[in-house]
């Protein structure tokens, strides 16, 4: 047998024929993605519209004038796309309840190259078109434009900003430790400030007195503003008010504990099954480093759980916590939960420490009896991570818990005898078609769960997935 059902198939189950609160909650939060889509279009629209308002649609009468503009162009998008990727990283709430932390980060991460493409075509074409209007060579013109003010301090923010981009690629990235790529990350906001001055002083877009410069002000401060606010004063604020302390470890392997932590007021945190937190051990040798672990249990009176697998050094070391040990936190964060419901049943798959999120999830996600199923890839038959509190779990809600125990198949996300018995997620979970899927686990398996699904017809509004790497 390829798989194992523990409890609850046969249920009876009790028919709910409209699932008005799951759709009504995601039309809700897919209506609040639209409205962000659509300042985020409208921000570079205007950021445009500065220019032509200055009189910008005449300056493209000549070769150089058109090439100057196109450069003034470049830079204004460059610089409103800087604003909107720290928006992004900042940890707004709006933003993070809407589309996530995941999305958001993810969208932060892809606007890095094309904003370095239009920073540098910023600088390119401003000099070719300044050369160009004034009749002289490249280098000339470099000369004559490095008196302008600021401008040094221009160059040194893009050069910054290129070191931030760099250190992001793929192949650099994985080479880099997280805490020296989470470094040199921050240098983004030295980038910004070096650049602001320039902007101010070079042309007469900005001048004093300007709508124009006021638009900008405002948006350069607001933008600092909430970094400020949701990323620093924020999490010391929360971490102040709810006074966290290591409660208790409970080992569930050689490599895998649980950390049980007190605080004051956590019903006031609003968080729920299958979010996660930033969390800062103030122990020796690992209060500078902060790490994201998602709640293995849903949070009751005042108590929070994690579950956390030793996989680099800062894990390695919460093996040996000790009780009392003050923890900072910030969150919660992710929508990985209850907020992204869309449909009436729920399928929660998980492999590894993956199984984290889904524990908490099970425990606070709304279904009735027989509406859920709880889908774990496990090394062998009753041996898991947490595998007894979700069978415990499940048979008090009326879930049914599957596990395909085994060694990782050579393709697909099951073991390769399920896969030749023809297993697929639309065969282990009933009504597939009315579920949402929440999956969790290593990022090559989750990409082969979700494959599963869409090609069993699922709508992309009906998956969704924590990533663990970053
Ligand atoms: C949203 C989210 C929820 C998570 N939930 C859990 C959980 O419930 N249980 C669990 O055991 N693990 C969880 N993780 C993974 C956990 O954060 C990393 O294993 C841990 O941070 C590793 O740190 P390290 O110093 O031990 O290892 P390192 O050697 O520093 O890193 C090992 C790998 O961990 C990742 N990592 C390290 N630091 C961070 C960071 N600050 N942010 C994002 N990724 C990082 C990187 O992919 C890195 O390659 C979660 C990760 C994310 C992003």
């Amino acid at each position: 047998m390829a798989f194992l059902v523990h409890d609850a198939r046969d249920l009876a189950r009790r028919p709910r024929t409209v699932a008005g609160i799951e759709r009504a909650r995601a039309s809700k939060r897919l209506w609040r993605v639209d409205l962000l889509q659509a300042g985020l279009v409208t921000s570079i629209a205007i950021a445009i519209a500065l220019f032509l308002a200055d009189g910008g649609g005449t300056r493209f009468a000549t070769p150089g004038a058109a090439i100057t503009s196109l450069g003034i162009i470049a830079g204004l998008v460059a610089t409103d796309l800087v604003l909107v990727m720290l928006l992004l990283a900042a940890r707004v709430p709006l933003i993070e309840r809407a589309v996530g932390h995941d999305a958001s980060m993810g969208l932060h991460g892809k606007l890095g190259k094309p904003v370095m493409y239009l920073l540098v075509a910023h600088g390119v074409l401003l000099l070719a078109g300044y050369a160009l209007s004034d009749g002289i060579d490249l280098v000339a013109e470099a000369v004559s434009i490095w008196s302008l003010p600021d401008l040094p301090l221009a160059i040194l923010g893009f050069a910054l900003f290129a070191l931030v981009v760099v250190s992001s690629l793929v192949a650099v990235r994985r080479k880099l430790r997280y805490e020296s790529w989470h470094l040199i990350h921050l240098l983004v906001y030295g980038a910004v400030l070096a650049a602001l001055p320039h902007q101010f002083s070079v042309g007469g877009l900005f001048a004093e007195g300007t709508w124009q410069r006021w638009y900008w002000m405002a948006i350069t401060i607001g933008t600092l503003a909430a970094v400020v606010a949701f990323r620093f004063v924020a999490p010391i604020a929360l971490s102040l008010r709810h006074r966290l302390v290591v409660a208790g470890i409970d080992r569930v392997d050689h490599d895998v504990v649980s950390i049980r932590m007190r605080g004051v007021d956590l019903d006031k945190l609003g968080a729920t099954g299958g979010q996660f937190f930033i969390w800062r051990f103030l122990a020796p040798g690992q209060w500078w480093q902060a790490h994201p672990y998602s709640l293995s249990a849903h949070p009751r009176g005042n108590e929070l759980r994690i579950t956390v697998r030793a996989l680099g050094t800062g894990s390695a070391d919460l093996m040996g916590i000790r009780p009392g040990t003050r923890v900072m936190l910030e969150g919660p964060y992710g929508i990985f939960s209850e907020a992204s419901r869309s449909r009436r049943r729920i399928a929660l798959v998980a492999a590894g420490i993956g199984v984290t999120p889904i524990r908490s999830l099970l425990e606070s996600a709304s279904f009735r009896p027989g509406e859920a199923t709880v889908v774990l890839r496990t090394p062998a038959a009753n041996d898991g991570w947490l595998l007894d509190e979700i069978k415990a779990i499940a048979r008090s809600r009326g879930a049914t818990v599957i596990t395909v125990p085994g060694p990782r198949g050579t393709t697909g996300w099951l073991t390769d005898s399920a896969a030749r018995e023809g297993l697929s997620l639309a065969a282990l979970v009933p009504e597939l078609d009315d579920t949402d899927v929440y999956v969790c686990g290593p990022r090559g398996w989750s990409d082969a769960v979700i494959v599963d699904a869409l090609s069993s017809g699922l709508k992309p509004e009906q998956i969704h997935h924590e990533r663990f790497d970053w």
